[in-house]
């Protein structure tokens, strides 16, 4: 019989393959030979919004982003624009609980709540988003949150691509994580081979 922690791995494992199948079969997973907005070049490219459009989809990821934050008494649910909207919406709807969304500020550093959003202090707050790269926009909302002294209890991703490298103070749960390669034009691999550049946005490769 396998130890409580071999199994928690068994199963992380399996939630990981599951959930990149996930984006596989949505169409949001492209392979093939990307430029991706830093300049680099890569073998994969995520369409986000293919599989965020897909209600199907975005409800079954939600689900197990409900799960894993299912015993923590959450209170909130705060996303950012544009891909964390729909997240929190829907993470929100499971764990039956209010959600709100965080916007760009007008200096484009900072996040700010519109609408009559606030947080009232000491709310249990669980940030979300889809794809992790940088981790730019939850450093954000993490940062609005604190300014209401909401109680972060967690931060919630569908994808974390920077392979796990991107951390916070505050417990990061994602669906699944992936260490995607890139390379400098120079050095990279599919250039060498004169693999044409695939357009992004196209599903034929
Ligand atoms: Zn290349």
């Amino acid at each position: 019989m396998l130890s409580h922690w071999q199994h928690e791995g068994e199963e992380k494992k399996m939630t990981n393959e599951e959930v990149m199948q996930l984006f596989y079969d949505s169409g949001a997973m492209l392979k093939g030979h990307f430029k991706l907005t830093s300049g680099r070049h890569s073998d994969v490219y995520f369409e986000k919004f293919t599989i965020l459009r897909q209600p199907p989809y975005v409800e079954k990821l939600c689900r197990m982003m409900a799960d894993l934050f299912g015993a923590d008494k959450i209170e909130l649910v705060v996303g950012p624009t544009t891909g964390g909207v729909l997240i929190a919406y829907e993470v929100a709807k499971q764990l039956g609980v209010d959600s709100i969304y965080a916007e760009a500020g007008e200096d484009g550093k900072t996040r700010i709540f519109k609408r009559g959003f606030a947080i009232d202090p000491g709310t249990r707050v669980l940030i979300v988003d889809d794809i992790l790269t940088t981790g730019r926009s939850v450093r954000e909302v993490i940062d609005l949150c604190n300014s209401y002294k909401a109680d972060i209890v967690g931060l919630g991703l569908l994808l974390d691509r920077s392979g796990g490298t991107t951390t916070f103070d505050y417990p990061l749960k994602s669906l699944a994580t992936i260490a995607a390669d890139s390379w400098e034009p120079s050095e990279c691999p599919l250039c060498a081979n004169n693999t044409p550049i695939t357009q992004r946005g196209s599903r034929k490769f």
